[in-house]
């Protein structure tokens, strides 16, 4: 029989035992795993992207971040991905086919770290300053073989119970033979989220106000407008970050926001310089209000990173070492805009000198742009337009399309990570961070102890 005596030490020796194993893990889970996870996700946004929009800018946001390494970007069946195999590698932690959203190459749904943060009972938001449906934002909540099927997306968006949802993209949500539609069926997807109990705000003044979830805020009927464009009642992608947060906090398990600089791919496809550094300008502000939480909430991981490099964009050509941006300042419009203003009819030497700062035009490049303007096919004014520029900076790109090298990530917060990852690597970081034991067995214990 064990004496009285050693059965009370041994039982307080394993008390004691315990008590400091289940501190040094509250620790642990405490420095790693975080409660908050925003995932920030610059469309195209490459290497020179960034170095150009810091010459121009000076510091940016990004230069702030504790940790962070480059992720690989190529897809399933092309070493060139398209946004929606890479955004299923970051949504899901696995390669797929390009086109495909969320599926596998054999089409399987995929789960995604949204709808694990969901399954967590944590907040969830997706933000972008492109469509909603478009592919980046579709491969966190929606599973389809094909990007396209937009109608199909909008559908699964209304019934993926997403806390925040604020972007462009009403096209696909407005019952056919309505003003703007683009949808092929009678359903009315504004009313279905009123239904369920969202309210919808369309401009940057309700956004502003709106004071609880869930809310859905689609602003343009396709794409938000180019920040070079951007209307005063359209919000900017921090003010949208912004309200996301402040809309999201309060949530006791946490919350999931994934945020698009969308059209910084889309400047970079129009060849457009100044354009992609004011994209790059844009997000970098919606980085800095997501950082700034961060730092004050100390519970926050915020990633940083691009599904692509779009456009080839290099800094310097040919056989001299130099390249000078200081022209790309003068630009206050979008080729975009620009194109639409020449294929109107207005003067090419004369708005080339208003909107770009280009006062030096030769008789060859006037004709050029007249022979194209002609045309009216936007890409390829676009593309001579960028040349005209390129000429004088020697700024150039390389590529109408994306192209295939690793991309920028960047890290801050409890669970910091980086290195030379695969991009399913990184989607599988997110997915362990949310999803893991770890994470439930720490928020479980802080609600008792809160
Ligand atoms: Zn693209």
């Amino acid at each position: 029989m064990v004496p009285y005596n050693t059965m009370k030490w041994g039982v307080i020796l394993m008390v004691l035992f315990l008590l400091t194993s289940l501190a040094s893990f509250q620790v642990r889970a405490e420095s790693e795993t975080p409660k908050n996870v925003i995932l920030m996700i610059g469309d195209g946004m490459g290497t020179a992207h960034i170095t150009l929009t810091r010459i121009l800018s000076g510091e940016l946001n990004m230069d702030q971040f504790s940790a962070g390494g480059l992720a690989t970007t190529y897809s399933n069946n092309n070493l060139i991905t398209d946004s929606a195999a890479a955004g299923t590698a970051l949504a899901t932690g696995h390669k797929t086919n390009n086109g495909v959203i969320s599926q596998s190459p054999d089409h399987r749904d995929l789960k995604t770290v949204l709808e694990i943060a969901k399954e967590n009972g944590m907040g969830t938001g997706i933000i972008t300053t492109s469509r909603i449906t478009d592919a980046t934002p579709a491969c966190f909540y929606a599973h389809t073989e094909n990007r396209d099927e937009e109608d199909a997306i909008a559908e699964q968006l209304v019934n993926a119970g997403v806390d925040v949802i604020l972007g462009g993209g009403q096209s696909h949500f407005l019952q056919s033979g309505t003003e703007g539609s683009k949808r092929e069926d009678s359903l009315d997807l504004v009313n279905e989220f009123k239904n369920i109990g969202y309210e919808i705000v369309s401009n940057k003044s309700e956004m502003l106000k709106a004071s609880q979830s869930p809310v859905v805020g689609l602003f343009t009927p396709a794409e938000m407008s180019f920040e070079l464009d951007r209307r005063a009642e359209e919000p900017s992608i921090a003010e949208m970050t912004k309200k996301a947060i402040q809309l999201l906090n309060g949530k006791r398990e946490g919350f999931f926001l994934m945020i698009e600089g969308g059209r910084i791919d889309h400047e970079a496809h129009a060849n457009d310089a100044a354009g992609v550094v004011a994209e790059v300008k844009a997000f970098d502000d919606a980085i800095g209000t997501a950082l700034n939480f961060a730092r004050e909430d100390g519970k926050t991981l915020v990633i940083v990173t691009a599904d692509h490099s779009t456009g080839g964009l290099t800094l310097g050509r040919g056989t001299k070492q130099w390249y000078d941006p200081e022209l790309l300042r003068s630009a206050d419009i979008s080729f975009e805009k620009f194109a639409s203003l020449l294929m109107e009819g207005k003067d090419i030497k004369e708005s080339l000198a208003e909107h770009y700062g280009i006062a030096d035009l030769t008789e060859e490049e006037v004709k050029k742009i007249d022979d194209v303007v002609k045309t009216k096919k936007l890409y390829d004014i676009e593309a001579v337009i960028g040349g005209v520029i390129s000429k004088r900076t020697n700024i150039v790109f390389t590529t109408t399309q994306h192209e295939g090298s690793a991309v920028p990530l960047l890290t801050y917060g409890p669970g910091a990570f980086g290195g030379f990852m695969d991009n399913t690597e990184v989607g599988e970081t997110v997915n362990e961070l949310l999803a893991g034991e770890e994470r439930n067995i720490f928020s479980r214990l802080m609600e008792r102890i809160c």
